[in-house]
C-alpha cells in the first residue's frame, strides 16, 4: 500500500466525486494530499477525514494568483510537491446551437485554461525540487472522440488532450523530470453523473440504462476505477510514461 509513499500532491476538484476518491486512494498508497476546491464545506470534509495526510485548500482553478497561493502552500504544509492531479471539471449538456456565450466561456475557463494555469505554475516550482514528478489531467472519452450533445465540453477536453502532449514534450526535452499524461474515463457514476442526468430530464437509473449501451463493456465506471488510473501515473512504476492518454473507459473508444 505504498505506491505513492513519499510523494506529496495536489488534487484539484478532490470535495466529491472521482477527486474525493483520488484523495482518499492517494493517502492509502502513502501520499499527502492538498484537497483543492472551490467547494470548502465539502472539500474540508475530506480532508479532515483524511487527518494529518490531508490539507484544504480554497482553489478556483481559474484563478492563476490562487494557483500560486495554492503551490505555496502546499510547500509550507507539506515541505514540497511532486504530483498534480487537475481534475476539477464542469460540463453543460448543450449542444452547438444550444450552447450560450456564458457556457462557452466559463467550460473553457474551468476545464482548459484552469489545466494550463495548473501545469504552468507546478512545472515552475517541480522543476527545481529535485525528484521525479508527474501531472495527470482530466480529460474524458469526450476529449478523443465527440458527442454533439456536449459542445464546449468536447472542445474544452480535446484541448487537454493535445495541451497534455506538449507540455510531456517540453518537460521531456528540457530534460526536467515531470511526466504529463491524460486520463479519459467514460461514463463514471459521480455528482457530475447525477448533474447530467437532471438536465437530460432522467432519473439515474434511466441515465445508466441509457448510456450503458455505449460502453460495450456492460456497465458504468466508478470513481475508484479512475483513481486507480491516477496512482499509476503518479507512481514510479510508470517512470518510462508520459505524453499519453489513458482511457478508462470500458471500451467506449475502442468502437
Ligand atoms: P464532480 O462534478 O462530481 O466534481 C467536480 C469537482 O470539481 C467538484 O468538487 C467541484 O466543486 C470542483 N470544481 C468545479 N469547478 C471548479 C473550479 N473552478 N475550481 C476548483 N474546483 C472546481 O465531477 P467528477 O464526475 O468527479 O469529474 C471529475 C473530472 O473527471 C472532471 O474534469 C470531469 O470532466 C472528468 N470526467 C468525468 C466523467 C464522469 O462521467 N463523471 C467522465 C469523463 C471525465
Amino acid at each position: 500500500m505504498d505506491r505513492l509513499k513519499g510523494k506529496v500532491a495536489i488534487i484539484t476538484g478532490a470535495a466529491q466525486g472521482i477527486g474525493a476518491c483520488t484523495a482518499r486512494i492517494f493517502v492509502q498508497e502513502g501520499a499527502k494530499v492538498v484537497v483543492a476546491d472551490m467547494n470548502e464545506t465539502d472539500g474540508r470534509a475530506v480532508a479532515a477525514e483524511l487527518g494529518e495526510n490531508a490539507a484544504f485548500f480554497k482553489l478556483n482553478v481559474t484563478d492563476y494568483n490562487a494557483w500560486k497561493e495554492c503551490v505555496a502552500f502546499t510547500k509550507a504544509t507539506f515541505g514540497k510537491l511532486n504530483v498534480l492531479i487537475n481534475n476539477a471539471g464542469i460540463s453543460y449538456r448543450k449542444d452547438i446551437a444550444g450552447t450560450s456565450l456564458e457556457e462557452w466561456d466559463r467550460t473553457i475557463a474551468v476545464n482548459q485554461t484552469g489545466v494550463f494555469y495548473g501545469m504552468q505554475v507546478a512545472i515552475e516550482e517541480m522543476r527545481t525540487n529535485g525528484e521525479k514528478c508527474s501531472i495527470a489531467n482530466a480529460s474524458s472519452i469526450e476529449g478523443l472522440v465527440a458527442e454533439s450533445a456536449f459542445f464546449a465540453y468536447c472542445a474544452s477536453k480535446g484541448a487537454v488532450t493535445l495541451m497534455t502532449k506538449a507540455a510531456a514534450l517540453y518537460c521531456g526535452e528540457n530534460r526536467l523530470n515531470i511526466r504529463v499524461n491524460s486520463v479519459h474515463p467514460g461514463y463514471i457514476i459521480t455528482p457530475m453523473a447525477y448533474d447530467d442526468a437532471r438536465q437530460n430530464g432522467q432519473t439515474i437509473e434511466e441515465y445508466s440504462a441509457e448510456f450503458i449501451q455505449k460502453h460495450p463493456i456492460g456497465y458504468l465506471g466508478k470513481p475508484e476505477d479512475i483513481a486507480y488510473g491516477y496512482v499509476y501515473l503518479s507512481s514510479d512504476e510508470a517512470d518510462f510514461v508520459s505524453g499519453t492518454q489513458l482511457a478508462i473507459d470500458g471500451c467506449y473508444t475502442a468502437q
